[in-house]
């Protein structure tokens, strides 16, 4: 069992933490500065002689491992320099006030980029933690949050975690997850501010909350653009639901329907897709060919009616000719 879900468990000895001491009111970012992988960390944490660990290592490949339990100090956030960040509390063990997070670069001098899968996978674990602990998803303060190594040693670990994208990560918690940006739509969109883009190859815009729909739709890729296409229409009323829009993309219909009127499939928030076989998201086109195939039906009836008469009288007239027998001259 791992207090993260994503998280494969490669414990240190509990000899080695502080058991079940751990408060935790910061997150603390590292990078390693040196190592290739996850597990490759996790095990010089389970063997060294200084006893340092971190609760859990972020692989470049997006690799979770824990090697600390939550409810127990880990060894990586001892000892306060002088010009350390003010409002970190000196005097006590900040061990059994954090959880740290190490992240792999094999660069000595933490130089390296995250790559996208490290990026996303420590994002997400950060998400986690804060979430289970009621830490502020935010810079920390005094009342806790999420810090760099360097704010505690200025001096010794100035480049720990050196080139952490921190605000994708505060863009990332406050927006509630990963989502597209404008930039990232490769000119299919502009921004007309107030939360509304326009297609720049269909005319059409998409807002608000089928906008935020749109941005996180997916969940990876280019997101709503990968997955929904272009917008095919501009916000239309759904008839007879107060309140509620669709709007149709080239790969699916969403409807806008905060209360639940029309749809509630499971899981669902303000915004949805809408079912494509029947009522309001059917594509409109499809209604139309159901009236021509009607009105064809109804032609058909009535040309197998005039067929049915013509027989009815081919056969009177075969029976008038064939009978009585006539006297052959
Ligand atoms: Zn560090």
């Amino acid at each position: 069992m791992t207090d993260y879900a994503g998280a494969i468990p490669m414990y240190v000895d509990r000899s080695r933490v502080f058991i079940d001491a751990n408060q935790p009111k910061w997150i603390v970012i590292h990078k390693t500065a040196g190592f290739h992988t996850a597990q490759e960390v996790a095990n010089y944490f389970a063997t060294n002689a200084e006893m340092t660990s971190t609760h859990y290592v972020v692989g470049q490949d997006g690799t979770v491992v824990q090697c600390v339990r939550e409810q127990d100090g880990a060894g990586g956030n001892c000892c306060l320099e002088p010009g350390h960040a003010a409002f970190l509390p000196e005097g006590v063990n900040l061990n059994l006030f954090t959880i740290s997070i190490e992240h792999v670069d094999p660069a000595t001098d933490n130089s390296t980029p995250l790559t996208d899968a490290q990026k996303r996978a420590s994002f997400r674990l950060i998400a986690d933690i804060c979430e289970r602990h009621g830490i502020p998803r935010r810079h920390g303060d005094a009342n806790g949050g999420i810090i760099g190594h360097f704010e505690l040693d200025p001096i010794s670990r100035a480049r720990c975690p050196g080139n952490y994208p921190w605000n994708e990560l505060w863009a990332f918690l406050e927006q509630g997850g990963f989502m597209l940006d404008i930039q990232a739509t490769r000119g299919y969109f502009t921004d007309l501010g107030n939360n509304v883009w326009r297609c720049t190859k269909t005319g059409y815009v998409v807002g608000h909350g089928i906008l935020d729909f749109y941005r996180r739709y997916g969940g990876d890729a280019l997101y709503g653009l990968t997955y929904l296409g272009l917008p095919l229409s501009n916000e239309t009323p759904v008839t007879g639901y107060k309140g509620v829009v669709l709007q149709r993309f080239e790969r699916g219909v969403v409807c806008w329907d905060p209360g639940h009127q029309v749809d509630n499939p499971p899981g669902s928030g303000p915004a949805y897709l809408m079912h494509l076989d029947r009522g309001p998201g059917q594509d409109p086109r499809i209604f139309t060919l159901q009236q021509q195939v009607a009105t064809l039906q109804q032609q058909v009836n009535t040309l197998k009616q005039e067929v049915d008469l013509l027989k009815q009288e081919l056969d009177a007239q075969e029976l008038g000719s064939g009978s009585p027998a006539k006297p052959t001259g």
